[in-house]
């Protein structure tokens, strides 16, 4: 078994309603460790940290930190986007191997300048430039949420260290390490899963990154905003792909970030499985 980490913030919005109650089965596991923002309602007690603005500043502009704190969300943000750098960080002290991160406010639509779908930081920008302080170097983001993850582009673009997969409405790639991969309307989950395999895997492979980051939005399964066709449990296989070759490749630092989607039920039946494939435990991983 794994040792995973669950990070939890949640602040606004229908979609996690059922959250933490749809993790039961999971948090009493030895190997699962839970961290809680507990956000005004546990007098103060914080076991996941907000982000410091000295941190922000390494990868947002003053002038955007400053329009978030207008929206009366700024908060709320910091906690949002300090579940991924506390992930990377526990990580990194080998407290747990890898990790999942609620987020409220997250997370590809931020880039250095700008912001927008509520995601008002980047928190696996700020997770990168935290790591990168302490001597980590090579990194690669898998973003599957259904949308181009624009924010996360315009802070790598000109990074080649940083491998940057996006499955969107486009295909794209440089010399910077900086790939985009066109999922039409109506993708059969076997479909996606082969450009999974035909595009990520090799090139993460070939990337050697120290930690593997996977955007995921959920909100290309059928009935969802940004529908793409694809099924609820095209996620759960999805996630044992990526955990198995964060395995083969960077020691199975993994660090899976709840991107874009909307409907609770999708979150309530996909997020327990992808934990439970993340941590190793038989059962609660199988689709229906
Ligand atoms: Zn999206
Ligand atoms: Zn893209």
């Amino acid at each position: 078994m794994k040792r995973t980490g669950i990070f939890f913030a949640y602040f606004q919005g229908e979609r996690l309603r059922n959250f933490p109650g749809a993790l039961e089965g999971l948090l009493d596991k030895s190997n699962v460790s839970y961290y809680d923002a507990a956000y005004g309602s546990h007098d103060g007690l914080f076991y996941l940290e907000p982000v410091n603005e000295h941190l922000l500043l390494k990868v947002h502009s003053k002038n955007m930190i400053e329009s978030v704190k207008r929206t009366g969300d700024y908060e709320s943000a910091l906690y949002s986007a300090g579940g991924t750098v506390q992930a990377a960080e526990e990580i990194l002290r080998g407290d747990v191997e890898n990790a999942f991160v609620f987020t409220s406010f997250g997370d590809h639509h931020a880039g250095r300048d700008f912001y927008h779908g509520m995601c008002y930081f980047n928190g696996a920008a700020l997770a990168i430039a935290m790591l990168k302080e302490k001597g980590i170097k090579r990194f690669a983001i898998l973003d599957t949420d259904s949308h181009h993850g624009d924010g996360t582009r315009d802070i790598f673009r000109l990074n080649a260290d940083v491998l940057h997969v996006c499955f969107c409405d486009q295909d794209y790639s440089d010399d910077y390490s900086n790939i985009d991969v066109k999922i039409p309307y109506c993708t059969s989950d076997e479909a996606y899963l082969a450009k999974i395999e035909q595009v990520f895997i090799p090139r993460a492979e070939a990337f050697r990154p120290e930690y593997i980051f996977w955007e995921y939005g959920y909100d290309a399964t059928r009935g969802e905003y940004g529908d793409k066709g694809i099924s609820r449990d095209f996620h759960i296989r999805l996630a044992e792909l990526i955990k198995t070759t964060a395995d083969e490749i960077c020691k199975g630092r993994l660090i899976a970030i709840l991107c874009g989607g909307s409907r609770r039920d999708v979150a309530a039946y996909t997020i327990p499985r992808i934990i439970a494939i993340l941590a190793e435990l038989d059962g609660r991983s199988q689709v229906a």
